[in-house]
Order: structure tokens, then sequence, then C-alpha cells
């Protein structure tokens, strides 16, 4: 029962977790995730699964690291549900990789990966064409939130903008009426 509830967690928590501490805020404010994950000059396949550039191994790391402290939390727990979360994990993000190779899922996964709301290639190959789409690694469940979350920052940035113009406009206009009051020398 620890196992199973161990890896589960481990995949839920650890992907909401690297979703919303990682993911999404390289969206905003990052650049490196950017950089590396959504170069469309690129083989996803080679970027994301074999290469070993270091800027793309940091992006790796990075978003493995959440499962990892995930992991290690509930390691006395479950010592074999933490390791096999990871493992699967790790296989997901080799398999969710593999559009390029030609990976098509068949109907029968793919039904059964909607019910289970689990990422297939298909859906991370769209975020990757469209990096403001398909959020979540392995749930699709953190999509909504991920892009709620983005558009709100950025409605809040537009408006912080608009504020901001607003009032160096009428710091003109003001400096402007002060410069016609003063009287002629
Ligand atoms: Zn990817
Ligand atoms: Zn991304």
């Amino acid at each position: 029962m620890a196992f199973v509830a161990v890896m589960l967690l481990v995949l839920i928590v650890g992907d909401a977790a690297s979703t919303f501490l990682y993911h999404v805020p390289q969206h905003l404010w990052g650049k490196l995730h950017l950089r590396v994950h959504h170069d469309r000059s690129r083989s996803y396949w080679d970027h994301a699964v074999i290469s070993s550039d270091p800027a793309v191994l940091l992006d790796g790391v990075l978003g493995a690291f959440p499962y990892i402290v995930i992991a290690f939390v509930l390691w006395p727990a479950s010592p074999a549900g933490a390791s096999v979360g990871l493992v699967l994990g790790q296989i997901h993000v080799w398999w969710r990789h593999t559009t390029e190779l030609g990976w098509i899922t068949p109907r029968w996964l793919f039904r059964v990966a909607r019910v289970l709301q689990i990422v297939l290639p298909e859906d991370h190959d769209g975020h990757h064409r469209n990096p403001d789409v398909e959020f979540g690694d392995i749930f699709r469940f953190y999509d909504a939130p991920a892009r709620a979350f983005i558009a709100h920052v950025r409605s809040e940035n537009r408006r912080r903008r608009l504020v901001m113009r607003r009032l160096e406009r009428f710091r003109t206009l003001k400096a402007l009426r002060q410069g016609q009051q003063q009287p002629a020398q």
C-alpha cells in the first residue's frame, strides 16, 4: 500500500512542484528552459534525451530536482515506491520525446491516457510547438492552472505597465504646466 502511495505521490506531487516551481516560472521570467527546450532548430529527442550540452543538462536537472526532493522526503515510508516513482518519471521523459522518432499512440492507449490524464508524446510535442499550451510533464490536469497563472501574471504586468505609462504622462504634463507658470525672465 505504502509502495503504491509513495510511487504515485512522487509522480503527482513531483509534477506539481516541477511545473509550478520550475517550468511555469521559466516560461514567465527565465531564459534557460525557453532557450534549450523550445529551440525548434534542434531535435527534441536529441536535446531532451541524449544531449550532453551543459545548458540542456542543467534544464533537465532543475526540472527533475522537485521529483527528487519529494522522493527523498517520502523515502522512509517506502524506498521502493520512491525509487520506482523516479524511474517511471524518467521513463516518461524519454517516452514523451519519441514523437520525432515516429511514435504514434495507439487508440486504446490514447483512451486510457485520457482517462488517467497522462501526458502523451503527442501532447508534449504540442508544448514544444506552442510554448503557451500543454503544461504538466506527466499529468494533463496541471495544464489549466498553469495557463491560468501565466495569463494572470501577464495581465497584471500589462496593467502595471499601463499605470506606469499614465503616471509618466501625468508627470510630464505637470512639469510642462509648471514650466508655463514660471514668469518669463
Ligand atoms: Zn520536451
Ligand atoms: Zn516549456
